[in-house]
């Protein structure tokens, strides 16, 4: 008897699961998807022409890069639906847009600085200019817009409503979805709400220092001090949607009063604010310079250093418990560049037992957020789209 091929079953047509797996590892040769699917090469020829007819496949030339042995051939990738997406940044104190097509390329980004924790209101009109003034640009309509993700700065449940009273206190109690769609024109159930550190999370990894990283922490040190999680390759947001509140560790306690109503919790003593007003008490300076220029002062550099070797006290904690491949810092105080690294490192090193974890630099800055918040959009919208084509 034959061997039974697990691909060509009763529950799903064989033509189903080679998209499936273009889907997953595009792009792809021939061979390989034979290869991934273990059908022969003769097997898989009609199946692709029958998706490429349909268009929910396209190919491209290979390029001669090397990296694939023997000749250049055509490189199969799933067809990008039609639609666009919006990823919305709210930050402690500036309001992010950006649209992106389906396959997540962006098509034009816009910025502007306003008080988003006490003045939720504002924001959410500034957002929503800012997304006309973005689609307008891009010569793209609201009909078009798929999905929407916005990311806000603090603790978001899986409703999407903010889950403290004191952080971010003017957020507390808005149905956030039902804002953002009601000011963009869009349905609600189109709109997802997301913790800022995670998506910052999936920013570094959809373009930055954790691309190809399937297990890593996303530290956001800026007003306040969050984590986004991707564990095993996906994010993880805990039973409730409230991983990532690194900044109410407590680490002291009978330090100074924290805005949850705590006493000595980690952004009492690392948050941006107080590590520059660390450095203006030691430096006597009132300079509002970037920190990566005013770290090149030796005492402003050794308070980053300290900032740093606390924030690695309890990110140590955090390599013990999780084993991640890395850690990648990210927000305001990651612009203090290497010191900042050095003093996380050496706390990491003396204090996680057997951890390997890779202490790095996120790469895209404040961007990684609604870099991260387009790349979600992208793949909901997607998932979407193509699980409509398939019903
Ligand atoms: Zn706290």
């Amino acid at each position: 008897m034959p061997p039974v091929d697990p691909w060509i079953g009763p529950r799903g047509s064989a033509v189903e699961r080679v998209l499936a797996v273009v889907r997953d590892r595009a792009p792809v040769t021939r061979p390989e998807l034979a290869r991934l699917t273990g059908m022969s090469i003769s097997g898989i020829r009609p199946l692709v022409a029958q998706l490429l007819a349909d268009g929910r496949l396209v190919e491209r030339d290979a390029p001669a890069d090397g990296r694939r042995p023997g000749r250049p051939g055509t490189l199969l990738e799933p067809a990008v639906p039609a639609g666009i997406v919006l990823g919305l940044d709210f930050g402690h104190a500036h309001v992010a847009v950006a649209a992106a097509d389906l396959g997540g390329r962006r098509l034009g980004w816009q910025s502007f600085a306003v008080d988003v924790d006490h003045r939720a209101d504002a924001a959410l009109d500034k957002a929503a200019e800012l997304a006309a003034v973005v689609l307008d640009r891009a010569a793209r309509s609201t009909d078009e817009v798929a999905r929407v993700v916005a990311g806000v700065p603090g603790p978001v449940d899986r409703a999407g409503r903010m889950r403290s009273n004191t952080i971010v206190s003017s957020w507390w109690g808005l149905a956030i979805a039902d804002e953002v769609a009601a000011r963009l024109g869009v349905d609600a159930a189109d709109v997802d709400v997301e913790n800022d550190a995670q998506l910052g999370a999936l920013g570094e990894r959809a373009a930055g220092a954790a691309a190809g990283c399937d297990d890593f922490v996303y530290v956001k040190a800026s007003h306040g001090l969050g984590a986004g999680l991707v564990l095993r390759g996906e994010p993880y947001a805990g039973a409730n949607g409230l991983t990532g509140e690194l900044g109410h560790t407590v680490v002291d306690t009978d330090g100074a009063l924290c805005r949850c109503g705590s006493r000595g919790c980690l952004e009492t003593v690392v948050a941006i604010e107080r590590v520059r007003d660390r450095i203006r008490f030691v430096t006597g300076s009132d300079l509002v310079a970037p920190l990566g220029e005013v770290v090149a002062v030796p005492a402003a550099r050794r308070i980053v250093l300290e900032a740093g070797r606390v924030l690695g006290r309890t990110l140590a904690d955090v390599a013990n418990l999780l084993d991640p491949q890395c850690i990648v810092l990210g927000g305001e105080l990651a612009e203090a560049g290497e010191a900042l690294v050095e003093g996380v490192g050496e706390s990491i090193g003396r204090f996680a037992a057997v951890a390997d974890v890779q202490v790095v630099l996120g790469t895209l800055g404040s961007e990684a957020q609604v870099i991260g918040a387009t790349a979600l959009a992208a793949e909901r919208a997607r998932a979407a789209a193509w699980s409509a084509q398939s019903a």
